[in-house]
């Protein structure tokens, strides 16, 4: 296993402030292959990343959170983009152990705790997943949150794994203008008013010409990311059940 100083880490994370992205995931394939993997939710902005990683390292496994609360569009978007790219993806869904809650409560989940519904649908199947992995490549960008602007090319999160974000300088101009040179799909939810898709009961349509691509996410509400991006990732569960006690 490769080991980086606090030192180290920013010192390269600096120096990939003016690399391609291309640049970005060679390296970390290089480096950390097999125990690294990539994480997509495959929307519209998930596509450059994904055909980077099918030219650079076509066997790394994407993992695609199912949360049982997509879109069918989103579902059907997925495989078509596994096998038109021909990427290695692999489902990650909630663990066993939730079954009966969630069958239980799962419906209210979304409205009535939405931080506990991300918790058990898509932060906690991500940590067990990448709790063997040394590193994680993302496709967060600058300039989509208030918290994704403060994020570093490679961070280290607290058990150790490393996250590289080789995006994070890209616009969502640079998202359209390699679609385009690449002749890449766009979900079908897009022409529907859609930038961003999360699961269906948290994603809104907005207004056309609204700049803030997730603006859909969780409207009305004081939430803008799921948690995978956010302090959440190194927690663990610190919600009250009582209230869905029976
Ligand atoms: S986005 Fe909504 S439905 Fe999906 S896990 Fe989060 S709260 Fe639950």
């Amino acid at each position: 296993m490769l080991e980086f100083t606090d030192d180290e880490l920013r010192h390269l994370s600096q120096e990939f402030e003016s690399a391609a992205p291309q640049a970005i995931i060679a390296w970390a394939a290089d480096t950390f292959c097999p125990d690294l993997a990539v994480t997509s939710s495959f929307q519209t902005q998930s596509l450059p990343l994904l055909h980077m990683i099918a030219e650079i390292r076509p066997h790394l496994r994407v993992f695609f959170i199912d949360t049982g609360m997509h879109f069918w569009e989103t579902l059907l978007f997925r495989e078509r983009v596994q096998q038109e790219l021909g990427l290695n993806v692999v489902d990650l869904y909630p663990d066993d152990r939730w079954r009966v809650f969630l069958r239980n409560f799962g419906r209210r989940l979304p409205s009535e705790d939405p931080n506990l519904c991300c918790y058990l649908r898509k932060v906690q199947p991500l940590q067990k997943a990448m709790s063997e992995l040394q590193a994680w490549v993302s496709g967060i960008r600058r300039d989509q949150t208030a918290a994704r602007a403060r994020a570093q090319i490679l961070e280290r999160h607290a058990n150790g794994l490393i996250k590289v974000n080789p995006l994070l300088n890209w616009t969502k101009a640079d998202v359209e203008a390699y679609r385009a040179r690449y002749h890449l799909p766009a979900h079908p939810l897009l022409e529907k008013g859609y930038p961003s898709v999360g699961c269906a009961p948290c994603t809104q349509p907005v207004s056309p010409g609204t700049d803030d691509e997730r603006a859909g996410r969780w409207k009305g509400r004081d939430k803008r990311e799921c948690g995978l991006h956010t302090e959440m990732f190194d927690k663990t569960i610190s919600v009250s059940l009582e209230r869905f006690s029976t």
